[in-house]
């Protein structure tokens, strides 16, 4: 990247537009920080209604791979970002073939598919849960038992703890990886968690990188539910090693963008690499409200080739994921969740992404909430969750 996109300029007769390959909520956010700060948007996405594309200046309703769709979205875009790692690579490495892309298709590509990222995380020196890739019967034949119990995981197409099976058993194995299809898989070793944390860094095009505090989260039935950013809660030296190793990785594929690295923290006091995703993830969504630079703000920097300076977190802050099963009332009849109640809480910021309509387990908005202490903040979510049926945490 070796343009400065300023922000409103006019390019052509046009205001400078940034595109995004994808429409969900993590477009629609990217969307609403890029028009902020004075630029035009364009998305691809075939779904007339997605979250993006509906709040977007352009919208081209096409197959991700659609040769005109791509043409259509460089033609507009000055630079181009993604907001879901299974945007497929080569759609990635036509457009920048005339477009700057960020990040680029090589970092997609090893995000996508857990072998490789893997391997990305080993090359790097970052340690990963002991694991074997399978993909032939041989290979699975000959599994090292010592990986079970283990978590079966596709290779590839995996998201929100779909596309995974637990076993304990070399039979349960054999059958596991026959009802995934018989697909390309990582067997993952079974591993006793104390928690889960996540960093966001923000890395530009001449290597400078920033980064936000350590995010720790609460899935639930494989979806993220909470995340915690609250000083004291990652113990500091702990903190401090899962960011130096979120910076390596973002490094050692010299990486352009937002990109969210996932740990686990072991019951010993270890910790391991999970996963990486290469865009903002939901466990960043606090920094909408509660730091200075949200990491959607920090994606348009890196697009934009703007400065990077670190972000700083104002204010403790706890995330409430808002999935589709709030919407479903005891007696099974959709309705809204009582806002008016939960905005009667101080220091409550709702984002919801216009989906059209609720399903459960889909990710319908996010409930940010912000206060002067770790305590009050806590409290304040405690109430926000009761009174939206969300267990306690
Ligand atoms: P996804 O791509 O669906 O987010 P992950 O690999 O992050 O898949 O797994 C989803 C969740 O399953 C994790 O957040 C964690 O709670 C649990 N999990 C995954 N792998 C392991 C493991 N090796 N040991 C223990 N728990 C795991
Ligand atoms: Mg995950």
């Amino acid at each position: 990247m070796s343009r400065v996109l300023l922000p409103g300029a006019v390019l052509d007769g046009r205001q400078v537009t940034l595109g995004v390959m994808g429409g969900g909520q993590l477009g629609r956010m990217f969307v609403h920080a890029a028009q902020a700060m004075g630029y035009a948007t364009a998305v691809l996405d075939p779904d007339a209604t997605s979250p993006a594309g509906l709040v977007s200046h352009h919208h081209f309703q096409t197959a991700y791979e659609d040769p005109q769709g791509l043409a259509q979205l460089a033609a507009c875009s000055a630079a181009i970002t993604t907001e879901f790692e299974n945007v497929p690579a080569p759609a990635l490495a036509v457009l920048a073939a005339t477009r700057t892309v960020a990040p680029a298709a090589a970092a997609v590509a090893i995000a996508q598919d857990r072998a490789q990222e893997k391997a990305h995380f080993d090359r790097c020196g970052v340690p990963c849960a002991p694991y074997a890739v399978i993909d032939s019967a041989a290979q699975l034949a000959a599994v090292p038992l010592d990986l079970l119990p283990g978590i079966l995981k596709t290779a590839r197409m995996g998201y929100d703890g779909k596309g995974q099976v637990r076993i304990a058993t070399p039979q349960a194995l054999q059958e596991a990886w026959q009802s995934l299809g018989g697909v390309a898989c990582v067997l993952e070793k079974m591993l006793p968690l104390a928690s889960e944390c996540s960093v966001i860094v923000a890395r530009g095009d001449d290597g400078a990188m920033v980064s936000f505090p350590v995010q720790h989260n609460l899935h639930r039935d494989g979806i993220l539910a909470v995340t915690q950013v609250i000083d004291g809660l990652v113990a500091p030296a702990l903190a401090a090693q899962l960011v130096t190793a979120a910076r390596a990785i973002a490094e050692g594929v010299n990486y352009v963008g937002v990109l969210c690295v996932e740990f686990f923290v072991l019951q010993d006091g270890h910790w391991v690499v999970n996963e990486m995703a290469p865009r903002p993830h939901n466990s960043g969504h606090y920094t909408m409200d509660a730091c200075d630079q949200s990491q959607f703000d920090l994606q348009v920097r890196t697009l934009a080739g703007l400065p990077l300076l670190q972000p700083r977190q104002h204010s403790p802050a706890i995330m409430l994921n808002l999935l589709g099963d709030l919407w479903f009332r005891a007696d099974g009849k959709e309705a809204s969740p009582p806002w008016d109640q939960v905005l009667a809480l101080p220091g409550t910021h709702l984002h919801l992404y216009g989906k059209l309509s609720a399903r459960k387990g889909r990710k319908m908005g996010h409930l940010n909430l912000i206060a002067a202490t770790a305590a009050e903040v806590h409290a304040n979510a405690l109430q926000a969750a009761a009174l939206l049926g969300i267990e306690a945490f």
